[in-house]
C-alpha cells in the first residue's frame, strides 16, 4: 500500500491491526527506513499489509532486497495506491518519486493488480494515472462512487476590498466575540506563506482583546519545524487553537471532524485541488460545513458573451449590503463545455457559474449523481443568503465617512499633552539638551486636541508625523507616560491609547 501521508502511517497500521486482524507495518524514515531484516520479514510473508511511501518503494535498497525477490512477487496479491491524484499533481517538482511509480510493475506477476483511490479524479487526471501506472487502457474498471460531500455548503465570492487589507476575511472573527469558541473551527488555506503570516496578523487583530495573546490563529506550513506542526495541529485538534492559517502541508488525510468552515483565500491551483480542502469542513456524522472561496476580483467576473449584456455586476455578489446577490431570473450564462484541457481543470467555469455550483463540481469529476440537497444548504447560487455567513466587512468608504473632523482645540487634552511630553523628557531624557516639544510638537498637540476621539492606531499615525513615532523608546518610561496620559479621565486619547496598549506598547516592554 503507497500513500504520501508518513504522518498517518502508524494510524492505518493500527486500524489494519485492531478493525481487520491483519499483519500490518508501516515502513518509512521516522521509524528508521527499511532495515535488513525488515526487509526479510516482508519477503517472507509475515505482513498481509505493508505500508510505504513511494520514496521508500523505489529506494534502491528496498528494490534490491524486496521487489527483486521472486518470491515476494510471487507472493504480492495487489498494490494499493491512495491519493492516487497525486501520481499526476506531483511528479515533474515535488515528490517526483510519485510519477513513477509505475515502474513497480516489471517485478511484480502479470495479474497482480494495481488498484488507485482518489476522492479527486478528474477525466484527465485518470488518463494520465492510466498512463503512468501503465494500466491497461482496454482493461481496466473505473468505479465512481461520487465525491460531492452533501455536508458542506459551498460559497464563492470575490473580494471586495484591496488584497492587502485582508478586509474580506473578517467574517471569520466576529468582533463582537465573548469567547474562542465563538471563532468557527476553520482551516483557511493559502499558497503563500506571506500572506499567510500576515493574515494571522489580521485576524488576530480582530479577536477580543481578553484572547488576543492566546495565539488562537496560527500559521502552519511546511517550513515549520516538526515540532511546531505537531504542537499545532494537537491544539487545533483540540479545539483550543481556532484558525489555521495554511498551506497544503495541513490537509491531505486530515480528518478533524468538528471543523465548521474552510476557507480558500484567492483561487486555488485547480479543481481537485479546492474540492480536497473543501471536503474538509463537516466531516463529522451530522455536522454540517461551509467551504468559501474568497477569490480574486478579476476571476470571479463573468465575461459577457459577444453582444450579451454587461454581467460585471454578478463579481459583486456576496459583497457588503447585499445588493447584487440575487441572480435574475433568465440571466444564467449557459455552461462552457469542460473539456482535458479546461484551464484549472474547470475551476474558473465552476467560480463564475450562474447555476449550481454543486451540479458544475459534479459535471467536472463525471460524477454519475448529484446527491439531493437541500436548496438552502446547497450553494450561493441556490440559496443567497449563505452569504450572510461571509460578507466582507464594511466598505472603505463608509468606514472614512465617520472619521471626526477636525473643530475647536479642547484645552484640557493640549494641556496633557503637554504634561505628557514633559514627563517623557523628565523621566527619559532629563540630560540631553532637547527640549519637550522633540518628543511630540505643539502642532501635533494642537492637531490631536481638536479632532475628537481617536479610534485607532493607523488614525493617531496619521497626526502624528513628527516626534513621537520617530522616538524609539526603550523599556518602560514611555509607557508609563502613555499610561498616564490613559488615565486621564475625559482623555479624548483614550480609545486610541486602549488600542495600542496591545499593539504598539507591549513590544517596548521585554
Ligand atoms: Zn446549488
Amino acid at each position: 500500500m503507497i500513500s504520501p501521508l508518513l504522518a498517518l502511517h502508524e494510524e492505518q497500521v493500527n486500524t489494519f491491526k485492531e478493525e481487520f486482524d491483519l499483519e500490518a507495518v508501516a515502513i518509512n524514515s521516522a521509524h528508521g527506513g527499511c532495515s535488513k531484516e525488515l526487509m526479510d520479514t516482508v519477503v517472507s510473508g509475515h505482513y498481509q499489509i505493508v505500508l510505504l511511501s513511494p520514496e521508500m518503494l523505489l529506494s534502491r535498497r528496498f528494490i534490491d532486497n524486496v521487489l527483486r525477490k521472486p518470491e515476494f512477487g510471487a507472493r504480492c496479491l495487489s498494490v494499493f495506491i491512495d491519493e492516487a491524484h497525486c501520481v499526476s499533481h506531483w511528479g515533474a517538482s515535488f515528490r517526483k518519486q510519485y510519477g513513477r511509480i509505475g515502474i513497480i510493475r516489471a517485478f511484480l506477476p502479470k495479474a497482480a493488480p494495481i488498484v488507485a483511490v482518489s476522492a479527486t479524479l478528474t477525466p484527465r487526471v485518470r488518463e494520465d494515472i492510466i498512463q503512468k501506472l501503465q494500466i491497461d487502457p482496454e482493461n481496466y474498471l473505473f468505479v465512481n462512487i461520487g465525491n460531492d460531500r452533501p455536508g458542506v455548503a459551498q460559497v464563492v465570492r470575490s473580494m471586495q476590498h484591496p488584497m492587502n487589507t485582508y478586509r474580506d476575511l473578517d467574517f471569520m472573527v466576529d468582533t463582537a466575540m465573548t469567547c474562542p469558541a465563538d471563532i468557527p473551527l476553520s482551516f483557511l488555506y493559502t499558497d503563500d506563506t506571506k500572506d499567510g503570516a500576515e493574515i494571522v496578523d489580521h485576524l488576530n487583530a480582530r479577536v477580543c482583546e481578553e484572547y488576543r495573546a492566546r495565539g488562537l490563529v496560527r500559521p502552519y506550513n511546511a517550513s515549520m519545524s516538526r515540532e511546531y506542526r505537531e504542537t499545532v495541529m494537537r491544539l487545533f485538534k483540540a479545539g483550543i487553537i481556532r484558525i489555521l492559517v495554511c498551506t497544503d502541508a495541513a490537509g491531505m488525510g486530515c480528518d478533524i471532524a468538528n471543523v465548521d468552515l474552510v476557507v480558500q483565500w484567492k483561487a486555488p491551483a485547480n479543481m481537485s485541488s479546492w474540492v480536497q480542502r473543501a471536503g474538509r469542513a463537516g466531516r463529522g456524522r451530522g455536522r454540517k460545513g461551509l467551504a468559501v472561496i474568497a477569490g480574486e476580483a478579476a476571476v470571479a467576473v463573468v465575461e459577457a458573451e459577444e453582444g450579451g449584456e454587461d454581467v460585471a455586476e454578478r463579481g459583486r455578489r456576496g459583497w457588503y449590503g447585499g445588493k447584487d446577490d440575487h441572480i435574475e431570473p433568465g440571466a444564467e450564462i449557459p455552461l462552457p463545455e469542460i473539456t482535458n484541457n479546461t484551464p484549472g481543470e474547470g475551476l474558473y467555469i465552476y467560480i463564475q457559474s450562474t447555476t449550481c455550483r454543486r451540479a458544475v463540481m459534479g459535471k467536472i469529476f463525471g460524477n454519475e449523481t448529484v446527491p439531493a440537497v437541500d436548496p438552502s444548504e446547497c450553494c450561493d447560487i441556490c440559496n443567497a443568503h449563505l452569504f450572510d455567513r461571509t460578507r466582507p466587512s464594511k466598505p472603505v468608504a463608509a468606514v472614512r465617512q465617520q472619521a471626526p473632523k477636525k473643530g475647536l482645540v479642547v484645552p484640557a487634552v493640549r494641556s496633557a499633552l503637554y504634561q505628557w511630553r514633559l514627563d517623557i523628557k523628565k523621566s527619559r531624557y532629563s540630560h540631553t539638551a532637547f527640549a519637550s516639544q522633540a518628543i511630540l510638537d505643539d502642532d501635533t498637540c494642537e492637531k490631536l486636541a481638536s479632532i475628537g476621539p481617536i479610534v485607532s492606531l493607523e488614525m493617531l499615525k496619521q497626526h502624528c508625523t513628527v516626534g513621537w513615532l520617530g522616538l524609539k523608546p526603550q523599556r518602560c518610561q514611555r509607557c508609563r507616560g502613555l499610561s498616564q496620559l490613559y488615565r486621564q479621565p475625559d482623555f479624548w486619547l483614550k480609545p486610541a491609547l486602549s488600542q495600542l496598549k496591545p499593539t504598539w506598547l507591549k513590544p517596548m516592554c521585554p
